[in-house]
């Protein structure tokens, strides 16, 4: 998907992507393009650059204030690219587009992006683009790559980028996850989101409390699974891993 989007350049659709609010079709489908005009007072009242980190447990709105930011964006003439992960195709909504080329929220929002699948495909597409706001969602995803994750982050906004990443702070076990500790140490603006703690009800921050078969996920378990398991947001009085 990602070949075919670069080689499409002569194709205007290709940059589009559209920002769909349920229940509003027409009145709230905006075309969205690598190259759009965006508006924020944060984003233009200064040259410098800027990180902004969005964290908090699943539940807790990363995508839905992403896909926020993205439609305020939407009224100046700044350059936008909104990226995320190509490990992360979860199909949360009934659209008939491949899953990795948006950003969904459980509100039924989304917003198109384009898929990376690693820290030197960010660098190729900003070095493309030249765009001068960068969105990333679901940044944990880059686990693997954390510190070379966390200095392209750093040279983007070290060359007045402004920066907006989203992601897990803590894994399921309850630790820092990946590059987001460098993130959070290094950000502008931290906006650390609250969920409902599904066990107590309390509306906190939360952990994504991993099950496996019913029950919660081992110490040792991996890090990352694909389909089999169940998450939840757990507050920390109720959020378990198991041990020995
Ligand atoms: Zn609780």
């Amino acid at each position: 998907m990602l070949q075919l989007l670069l080689e499409k350049k002569s194709i205007p659709t290709y940059l589009k992507t559209i920002i769909f609010k349920k229940g509003r079709r027409m009145k709230n489908i905006v075309f969205l393009t690598v190259f759009l005009s965006i508006f924020t007072p944060m984003i233009t009242q200064t040259h410098t650059g800027s990180l902004t980190v969005i964290c908090g447990s699943m539940c807790s709105g990363k995508s839905a204030t992403v896909i926020e930011i993205v439609r305020r964006a939407l009224l100046a003439n700044n350059k936008i690219l909104v990226l995320k992960p190509a490990f992360d195709n979860r199909k949360m909504l009934d659209l008939e587009i491949d899953p990795l080329t948006y950003i969904p929220s459980r509100n039924g929002n989304w917003v198109g992006c384009i898929p990376v699948k690693s820290v030197q495909e960010v660098a190729e597409l900003v070095k493309e683009t030249n765009a001068s706001i960068i969105v990333i969602d679901e940044v944990h995803f880059f686990t693997p790559e954390a510190d070379a994750f966390f200095e392209i982050v750093r040279s983007l906004v070290q060359s007045g980028k402004k920066v907006f990443v989203a992601g897990l702070e803590l894994d399921f076990r309850g630790e820092p996850f990946g590059p987001m500790p460098k993130l959070l140490a290094y950000a502008d603006t931290v906006m650390k989101l609250t969920a409902i703690c599904s066990k107590c009800g309390a509306d906190t921050y939360c952990i994504s409390q991993r099950f496996v078969n019913g029950q919660p996920a081992h110490y040792d378990d991996p890090l990352f699974v694909v389909g089999a398991d169940q998450y939840k947001p757990h507050c920390k009085s109720c959020h378990i891993v198991r041990r020995g």
